[in-house]
């Protein structure tokens, strides 16, 4: 199944995980926009990043949004997956732009992790990047600010991004201490190519040979902007009466192009002055 989220959990040991496996969607976002090799593979990353960590989440939590900002070459990265599994991402860079570690290409700066929903009910977590890559530094929040021992692995290349997570379950002890050591070590012997081809149920039989696992259905994951006229009008109103009037009287009109998907929302003077009446 391409496209897809496989969340699953040892038997015999306190761990569970998920496999995040993308082509189609990916490359949907990615013929959006020429993004350069090393902004593309990052935001692959954080794509599957962001579909990994929302399915350890209660639904209820609404979307999930990895946010990347700072003063290198890489000056902001966006990958959101909404509490349906739709996926959507945008950057922003300073060219030239080559492949680096992740802390040189962000520079001084952090990611922030937001979940919310419509309820408007948030929770953010801040991110240090500090890391050479962004499994290392989700890695070392998940330990640090959550207190739970977490194995990535991501990877992204133009025609498609794949991930795995392992996670221990708080609150259960192994019967076999080193338990969480040996599937750790395990899960990082996942090469890209089985991560990208390999189906989930048989990646999983490679990786942990001698382990029982319950393997959940799989979920479907796509390509999908939240973005509505409505939002671009309610953005408007924000903005407030007198700083549209500014652009209108310079422009005549709005236009607002949405950065994860290209939709242009155009807005006559009538209409925008139609909002605040
Ligand atoms: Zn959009």
């Amino acid at each position: 199944m391409s496209d897809s989220l496989h969340a699953f959990v040892f038997e015999g040991v306190a761990a569970r995980g998920a496999i995040v496996q993308l082509d189609a969607a990916w490359r949907s976002l990615r013929t959006l926009r020429a993004y350069p090799a090393a902004v593309e593979s990052l935001l692959g990353e954080g794509l599957v990043a962001a579909a990994l960590l929302a399915s350890t989440l209660q639904r209820t939590h609404g979307s999930l949004l990895l946010q990347m900002q700072g003063d290198g070459p890489l000056q902001l990265l966006v990958a959101e997956c909404s509490s349906d599994f739709g996926l959507r991402g945008t950057a922003r860079w300073s060219d030239p732009i080559e492949r680096a570690p992740l802390n040189a290409l962000i520079g001084a700066g952090r990611c922030v992790i937001t979940l919310g929903g419509a309820s408007g009910a948030r929770y953010q977590g801040v991110v240090p990047l500090e890391s050479g890559t962004l499994s290392q530094a989700l890695e070392a929040y998940m330990r640090r600010s959550e207190q739970l021992d977490t194995r990535m692995a991501l990877h992204a290349d133009a025609d498609a991004a794949a991930g795995l997570l392992l996670q221990r379950i708080p609150d259960r002890t192994d019967a076999d201490p080193d338990a969480w050591n040996r599937v750790q070590l395990l899960a990082g012997t996942a090469s890209t190519g089985e991560l990208h081809a390999l189906p989930a149920p048989m990646l999983l039989r490679r990786l942990f040979p001698q382990d029982d696992m319950r393997l959940f259905e799989g979920r479907a994951l796509r390509f999908a902007c939240s973005c509505s006229a409505q939002r671009v009008r309610d953005t408007l109103i924000g903005l407030g009466r007198n700083e549209v009037e500014e652009v209108l009287a310079e422009r005549g009109g709005t236009e607002i192009t949405c950065e994860f998907c290209g939709q242009t929302y155009a807005f006559s003077a009538e209409q925008c002055r139609a909002l605040f009446s």
